[in-house]
């Protein structure tokens, strides 16, 4: 597979000056970081893509090389960040930018690492927030050794790899990344005799059941982050989060619009003609709805306070939207109350009177399906 020109993989011209080419670079990777784009393996093919364009553009020999010899010369062969992880791209980024994505003190802070749960709620759950258990499997603290990773008795040394720093340098290809030691799993320390129970790690995998609370007013693709709930840290070092991704289960009758909800309400044609009051379910249990005499169909009726719980504060509230329920099945007197009813509407001339309403009445309910995006 041929590889694409490295001056087109960052967008600028081949007289490009240093700092074009350096602020091209950071521009796109930014725009590609897989974090921004996830479950997108094009992101991140482009992503790796674009560091490897860089380190050979943003470095004025290699670049002269590239200039006139081409990949081959500039990188000695093959695709130098093919098969590195994001991650040690994002470092290199890291490296030249700065902190610029937020996830770098992070994960320099030898920590655990975080869990990420999804956690599925029904739209009543959401609205009003909720307290459940949830299982979770992760490595917790070792409880033989404290998680110190050490036997009893045994002492804990400086690790020997890394110098106590906890770090490696590795080289790729011609490239030099920063990786947390192999073998110390980045604690930097290391102990003389490894505990038993968890082979020296300071951690063992365990199923725990966590309680979780999720305040009110949350939306689909939402995270809760409970810090410190996450993986032990190897070797006694802090743990990571919990990391809960929400998902809010669509609802058969209540449709969410930010914090307020919308309902259809069925109401029999002679209740909406007279007025009087219906029964309208909302999350926070039935209301009484006073309708007007007269009321349309497709007209709409505020239950205030009736939505979905803002995490701030306050409340939204409840759309009632009015359909008038036609009967399918008459009973002899129904229909025949319903006969004489026709025909005086008829004499009056009504019929045509609604001739109006009926275009009015189709342009709001097309207006409520065009919001709820039905
Ligand atoms: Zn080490
Ligand atoms: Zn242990």
């Amino acid at each position: 597979m041929g590889q694409r020109d490295y001056y087109e993989v960052l967008g600028v011209e081949k007289d490009a000056s240093a700092e074009e080419i350096k602020r091209a670079y950071r521009k796109l990777a930014i725009q590609y970081h897989p974090d921004k784009n996830p479950g997108d393996p094009e992101a991140e093919e482009k992503f790796k893509e674009l560091a490897e364009a860089y380190q050979v553009l943003g470095d004025p020999e290699k670049r002269a090389r590239y200039d006139r010899f081409g990949h081959q010369a500039a990188t000695g062969g093959g695709s130098p960040f093919a098969d590195v992880d994001v991650q040690s791209v994002t470092e290199f980024f890291e490296s030249i930018f700065g902190d610029v994505f937020g996830l770098g003190r992070e994960r320099r802070r030898r920590r655990g690492r975080d869990v990420r749960v999804d956690v599925v709620l029904d739209l009543e759950e959401a609205a009003k927030g909720v307290e459940r258990q949830i299982t979770v499997a992760r490595r917790v603290s070792c409880a033989e050794c404290r998680g110190s990773g050490a036997a009893p008795g045994a002492k804990v040394e400086s690790c020997r790899a890394c110098g106590g720093t906890g770090q490696q340098r590795l080289q790729q290809g011609f490239f030099v990344l920063t990786r947390p030691c192999t073998r110390c799993d980045g604690a930097g320390r290391i102990p003389s005799r490894p505990c038993p129970a968890c082979e020296g790690t300071g951690t063992v995998r365990r199923e725990d059941t966590i309680p979780i609370s999720v305040p009110a007013g949350i939306e689909s693709g939402q995270t809760v982050v409970l810090e410190g709930r996450g993986e032990a840290g190897p070797l006694g070092l802090p743990p990571g989060n919990l990391v809960l991704r929400v998902i809010v289960r669509e609802h058969p009758i209540y449709k969410r619009d930010g914090d307020d909800i919308h309902i259809v309400q069925p109401v029999a044609f002679p209740r909406a003609a007279l007025g009087g009051t219906v029964r309208v379910p909302t999350l926070w249990g039935e209301v009484e709805l006073k309708l007007k005499p007269g009321t349309q169909p497709g007209q709409t009726y505020r239950l205030r306070g009736k939505g979905i719980a803002r995490r701030d504060y306050g409340q939204g509230d409840q759309y009632v939207h009015i359909d008038i329920d036609v009967p399918a099945e008459l009973t002899p007197r129904q229909r025949e109350l319903l006969e004489e009813l026709d025909r005086t509407l008829e004499s009056g001339g009504a019929a045509r009177a609604h001739e109006g309403r009926a275009r009015e009445r189709k342009g709001l309910f097309e207006k409520l399906r065009e919001k709820l995006g039905g």
